[in-house]
């Protein structure tokens, strides 16, 4: 991104609400272009849901850092990315977290997302081809979760795998009907649920996919 692009998307993006000084950098340092090919890369700089291979969608810029913002990542946190995708979510993590766990149900999406990272030197994600709505129990407890892909409530084993002290954000709702953006916190008595917007996202789909 030369200095005008990058002054533009910045600008986009605090309009939308995202005003975060750590989250905002981030995304300064992080090219969305580099997550997409063909003639949708031209537009990459626009605030708006792109299409991906598989049949999937890289998110609205302005939603990955509304996402981000009310993650509230820590440089110590350990994150769990449910719906890689394009893997742009996922290189903002690595950039405010320790270390980023992110899975997609769609091998091609994943090893190409993992290139990405590779030529980018973003080591400190670790990908994997699974259906995320188990989770991954081996590395849990998270300090954050975040799940790109709408599902009608959050899946239980993410709530169990949420460290105490810990946030996910995600959209829950029926696909293609109003979807909401929400925030569970994990207290020592339980699950705060805080409702931030309405969004639209791909489905949240059980199993692996055939790519
Ligand atoms: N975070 C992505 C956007 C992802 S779109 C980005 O920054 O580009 C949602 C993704 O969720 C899709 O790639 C889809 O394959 C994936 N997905 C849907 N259901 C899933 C599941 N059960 N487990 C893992 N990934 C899933």
């Amino acid at each position: 991104m030369d200095a005008d692009t990058t002054m533009r998307f910045v600008f986009q993006l605090r309009q939308q609400g995202v005003t975060d000084k750590r989250v905002l950098e981030a995304m300064e340092r992080v090219d969305r272009q580099d997550f997409l090919r063909g003639i949708f890369a031209d537009r990459a700089y626009e605030d708006m849901p792109l299409p991906i291979p598989c049949g999937q969608t890289i998110s609205q810029p302005s939603i990955v850092g509304l996402m981000t913002q009310a993650l509230d990542v820590q440089a110590r946190h350990k994150v769990l990315e449910v719906g890689t995708g394009s893997g742009y979510q996922a290189a903002i993590l690595a950039h405010l977290s320790r270390r980023v766990y992110s899975v997609d149900r769609y091998r091609r999406l994943v090893a190409d997302a993992q290139a990405v990272f590779d030529r980018l030197g973003l080591v400190n994600i670790t990908t994997q081809t699974t259906d995320g709505s188990h989770g991954l129990p081996d590395q849990a407890p998270f300090d954050r979760i975040i799940v790109t892909a709408a599902a009608e409530d959050p899946p239980g084993p993410l709530l169990a795998q949420l460290r105490e002290g810990g946030i996910m954000v995600l959209p829950v709702g029926q696909s293609d009907h109003v979807q909401h953006l929400i925030k569970v916190t994990k207290t020592t008595d339980g699950l705060d649920y805080t409702e931030l917007r309405p969004v639209r996202f791909v489905p949240l789909v059980e199993g692996l996919g055939g790519e």
